[in-house]
């Protein structure tokens, strides 16, 4: 890699784990691209743009794009990449539910949640790929779940849309490794987000009960495992999936 400030381009990072992602990264030196969706989440973003720069004295943007969308991925790492001048690392961490049993489950509720979680991460990785083959290096951490390993009752849709995530990391790290472009996934268990908010008490003492360190996991616990695959000390790391879920896989 050059000397040129390294760059990464984080999605769905106006709250929750992608947030926490832009935070540590500008932490450790990079220029960040906040992606976000909704009108809701462009004064998060934007708060969040003036906090990087002002606490990590860091370049941070931000990009609006909906991943789902095949035109708008690529809108938004174009813009990323014109606004930072280059794309090191990509961070795919855009998703979200929508829970039920599979016998109730609509075609509709299926493909949502599979077209953001897998096709929005597709979708970024088409348009980064090329470029980081082309500068011969890259990093590309998908976030997918424990859930996309071990299944979970009410979540059919969400469960291969992240089982469908580790494929394309394992065939893409294939694929494009002789390029210097790592791609790796990290599988978080239950972690306090806004898309974990809404389990009640005796849901959380119950999953707790399942989890050998006995708590819930922190947004931060997620970002520190990013990192560290975005970084130069996992250079010789690809095609894994790094769990960070307290031992709930166990
Ligand atoms: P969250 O708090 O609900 O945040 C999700 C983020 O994704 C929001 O910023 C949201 O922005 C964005 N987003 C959703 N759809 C998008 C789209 N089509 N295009 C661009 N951005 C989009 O979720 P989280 O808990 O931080 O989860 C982040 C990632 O970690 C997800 O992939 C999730 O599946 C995964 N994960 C979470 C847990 C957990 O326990 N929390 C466990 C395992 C894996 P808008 O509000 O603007 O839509």
């Amino acid at each position: 890699m050059n000397e040129e400030q390294r760059t990464a381009l984080v999605t769905g990072a106006s709250r929750g784990i992608g947030a926490a992602c832009a935070r540590r990264l500008a932490r450790d030196g990079f220029n960040v691209a906040i992606n976000y969706r909704s009108d809701s989440s462009r004064q998060a973003a934007e708060e969040l743009r003036e906090e990087l720069e002002r606490d990590c004295g860091v370049r941070a943007v931000c990009v609006r794009g909906d991943v789902a969308g095949f035109e708008s991925a690529k809108d938004m790492v174009a813009a990323a990449v014109e606004q930072l001048g280059r794309l090191d690392v990509l961070v795919n961490n855009a998703g979200i539910t929508q829970d039920g049993l599979l016998m109730r489950m609509s075609e509709e509720q299926f493909e949502r949640v599979v077209d953001t979680n897998l096709g929005g991460t597709f979708n970024c990785m088409r348009h980064a790929v090329p470029i980081m083959c082309k500068q011969r290096y890259g990093r590309i951490v998908n976030i997918s779940s424990v859930v996309g390993e071990r299944g979970n009752a009410g979540q059919a849709n969400y469960a291969a849309s992240k089982a469908g995530i580790i494929g394309l990391t394992l065939a893409t790290a294939k694929e494009i490794g002789g390029r210097g472009v790592t791609v790796n996934a990290v599988a978080p268990g239950f972690i306090e987000t806004d898309m974990t908010a809404a389990l009640d008490e005796k849901a959380v003492a119950a999953l707790t009960g399942h989890i050998s360190l006995k708590r819930l996991g922190a947004v931060d616990d997620v970002a520190a495992a990013v990192a560290f695959l975005a970084s130069d000390d996992a250079s010789y790391i690809t095609g894994q999936v790094l769990g960070v879920d307290g031992g709930i896989s166990l």
